[in-house]
């Protein structure tokens, strides 16, 4: 189904069991994967031999079935190489992402997160996955399709956001990002003391998690929310987010809305 969406979208049974997709012949095994036509297109056919070419890599044998764990050298289940494993993929996870902001709720690092690695459900990414959609045009614009960096970066609704959001916290306007990634990763070349440099984070990461939220007001309601009203959003909620999850709780709003804070955050 995610690897061979094509097949899976032509295969008489979704539901079958791997025994029933092959047949015996003359004491060997062949798959044998009933579709309701054959493939008929380029792109059907470049599944079609990629699934068998996956299928015929397994080897059936007439063991008994046994349960085995794949991070143990020896496939040996035990809670204390569960516990390993564990520690082992936080650890990668923290390494690849540095940019946990606890001034920002969960939820937004999480999501920033994803965005970073492109994993968010936008139309391109959802077609990849045999998603059937009717177009995967962004339709803030109606103008490109949209992937991820479309979304968030290159979108004019999205550029008009980054512009006033940049200005107001003065820094250049002019900047240009690659992706996601770079644009999150671009707060550590900017001059600034490490405080400073989280609290741009935390508006970085309010700003990525509004433009998507208007995405979705947009796409789901049909509401089409202004530039001018996300920005003053994403102003609001880093400022609740900052002045209740770190220690400057005495953060003034109208100094906020002027950004001027470099002699609080220092
Ligand atoms: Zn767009």
């Amino acid at each position: 189904m995610n690897r061979f969406p094509a097949i899976f979208n032509i295969a008489s049974n979704k539901k079958a069991f791997v025994a029933e997709n092959f047949v015996k012949y003359r004491n060997e095994l062949q798959w044998n994967i009933r579709c309701s036509r054959p493939p008929n297109c380029e792109s059907e056919w470049a599944q079609w031999s990629g699934l068998m070419k996956v299928l015929y890599e397994v080897k059936f044998r007439d063991d008994e079935d046994v349960w085995t764990w794949k991070s143990d050298e020896n496939n040996n289940f035990s809670v204390a190489e569960i516990r390993d494993q564990i520690i082992r993929q936080s650890a990668e996870i923290e390494d690849e992402w540095r940019y946990w902001n606890r001034w920002v709720p969960p939820k937004v690092n999480l999501f920033s997160w994803r965005i970073a690695m492109g994993r968010i459900p936008v139309k391109t990414e959802l077609i990849k996955r045999g998603v059937q959609l009717q177009n995967q045009v962004c339709c803030r614009c109606d103008a490109y399709d949209e992937s991820v960096g479309h979304l968030v970066l290159s979108c004019t609704m999205s550029k008009s956001i980054w512009w006033n959001i940049l200005a107001w916290v003065k820094l250049p306007v002019s900047t240009q990002f690659g992706s996601s990634k770079e644009l999150l990763k671009q707060v550590d070349s900017w001059k600034g003391s490490k405080v400073w440099k989280k609290v741009i984070n935390l508006i970085l990461q309010t700003t990525i998690w509004h433009i998507w939220k208007a995405r979705n007001e947009h796409e789901f309601k049909g509401i089409r929310v202004s530039g001018s009203k996300v920005v003053e959003e994403i102003k609001a909620d880093s400022f609740i987010w900052l002045k209740s999850r770190s220690k400057f709780e005495n953060i003034n709003w109208v100094r906020w809305m002027d950004f001027n804070v470099r002699d609080i955050i220092h």
